[in-house]
């Protein structure tokens, strides 16, 4: 997403632009499978916030139909009852009252609303640029009790972050909550993979250079994995993780240890046998666990808010495991099946398991005292962009992606 809206920018103010992608498809982390039954299988179950800045900059949203899920969530709390809360950021007092909701005191949800206030003061960027510590310490300072933490701030924003420990910076956290205060979570019509579709769409044919693996790069030349040489007036790594360091061998990069390490999760996509009745109650609301050890972290019916994750008369479970587990494909997916008898009943048993996608390096960590962003200059005529030198979102991809665009055309 990085690369693709670097390359967009500049070919907006009429550079000449080439990207070269390792993989057989644009996106990176943001890519869809399409089974041949014709089930969408995003990688990882992911989310675009309408309100994302430079996603609103970038995106025709028009175009991509983006569906949205209910804002909310069902919880299946710690003891195995579930409570549905519908709108709990924008609706606090409604959501968390409706059907006497077993989460949080009366006070807690006061704290939601003020916390919607305080947030409402700043803008993205003002939020992102605060001080901050770890977001359980910061929910903990605010007053929440132990209760509304573990089973509403600790599922949700866990899931968010991929981190249930809530050791994310909270600059991140007011940040996330803000957006979803002020936008929906959508996904588009035919997958996430749409997203990235739709920025290199707009590039002229031939820009973008798939299944081509850059081996190493000095000063302005990138040398090919295949043994091709290039030569361009500037070169951006918009590569994840620590890809940078190794395509520059010898080379310190100016982030002094900043940058961490990787929350991991594991997708795991089940579906229902043609012409059973659908799990769901196709009311298009996540669902969490706020269970403290299972492995179920959330569960979402993609098809319910977006028809075409699946095909006529069956149904797609997205199931998120997130962190390390230690479980073989087998073992994590008979486990997921007990515990989620739990959740629907004996139709469980009847599911099909289709795929499952373990992601190792699905975020960056973003902790307390990160910068929110890195030097994206690394030397003359050498840049990065990408959520690895920023925060963990697709905001960042996408915005530091402009930001290097915009540095290279005031050169
Ligand atoms: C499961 C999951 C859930 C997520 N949920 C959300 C969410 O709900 N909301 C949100 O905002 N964000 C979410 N994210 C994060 C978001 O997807 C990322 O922040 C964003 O996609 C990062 O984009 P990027 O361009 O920085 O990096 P990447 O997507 O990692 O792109 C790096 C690219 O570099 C290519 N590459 C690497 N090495 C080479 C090489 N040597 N030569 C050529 N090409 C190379 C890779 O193939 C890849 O295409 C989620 C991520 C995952 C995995």
């Amino acid at each position: 997403m990085a690369g693709l809206a670097c390359a967009t920018w500049l070919h907006r103010a009429g550079r000449q632009v080439l990207v070269l992608e390792a993989a057989d498809a644009v996106g990176g982390r943001v890519r869809t499978d399409l089974t041949p039954e014709g089930f969408r299988l995003d990688r990882g179950f992911q989310v675009l916030l309408t309100e994302y800045p430079e996603a609103r900059r970038i995106f025709d949203y028009g175009a991509l139909d983006l569906k949205a899920f209910k804002s909310g969530a069902v919880i299946r709390l710690a003891d195995g009852r579930e409570t549905t809360l519908q709108n709990p950021l924008q609706r606090p007092l409604a959501a968390f009252s409706a059907l006497a909701s077993p989460i949080g005191t009366l006070t807690d949800k006061l704290r939601i609303l003020s916390l919607v206030r305080h947030v409402a003061k700043y803008s993205p960027d003002e939020l992102l640029a605060r001080p901050a510590t770890d977001t359980l310490t910061f929910l903990r300072r605010y007053g929440w009790s132990e209760t509304m933490i573990d089973s509403f701030f600790r599922p949700f924003f866990g899931g968010v972050f991929l981190d249930r420990s809530l050791g994310t910076a909270s600059n991140f956290f007011e940040f996330v909550f803000q957006q979803f205060v002020r936008g929906a979570a959508v996904v588009p019509a035919r997958g996430m993979q749409q997203l990235p579709e739709q920025l290199a769409a707009r590039l002229p044919a031939g820009t973008v250079r798939l299944n081509t693996r850059v081996a190493r790069v000095e000063g302005q030349i990138v040398q090919l994995e295949n043994g091709e040489t290039l030569t361009a007036a500037a070169v951006v790594l918009a590569v994840d993780g620590s890809v940078p360091a190794a395509l520059l061998p010898g080379r310190a990069l100016p982030e002094n240890g900043a940058i961490a390490g990787a929350r991991r999760t594991t997708c795991t996509y089940f579906a229902t046998p043609a012409g059973s009745p659908a799990p769901g109650h196709r009311n298009g609301l996540l669902r969490l666990n706020a269970h403290p050890t299972q492995l179920a972290h959330n569960v979402v019916f993609p098809a319910e808010v977006a028809p075409a994750y699946a095909p006529a008369g069956r149904q797609l479970i997205s199931v998120s495991t997130h962190g390390e587990h230690g479980l073989t494909e087998a073992d994590l997916t008979r486990r997921l099946r007990e515990e989620l008898l739990a959740w629907f009943g004996p139709q469980v048993l009847a599911w099909e398991h289709l795929r499952t996608y373990p992601i190792v390096n699905a975020l960056p960590e973003y902790a307390a005292g990160q910068p929110v962003q890195l030097p994206l200059r690394l030397a003359d005529n050498l840049y990065r962009c990408g959520d690895w030198s920023s925060y963990p979102s697709l905001n960042a991809a996408l915005a530091t992606g402009r930001q290097v665009a915009e540095e290279l055309l005031n050169c």
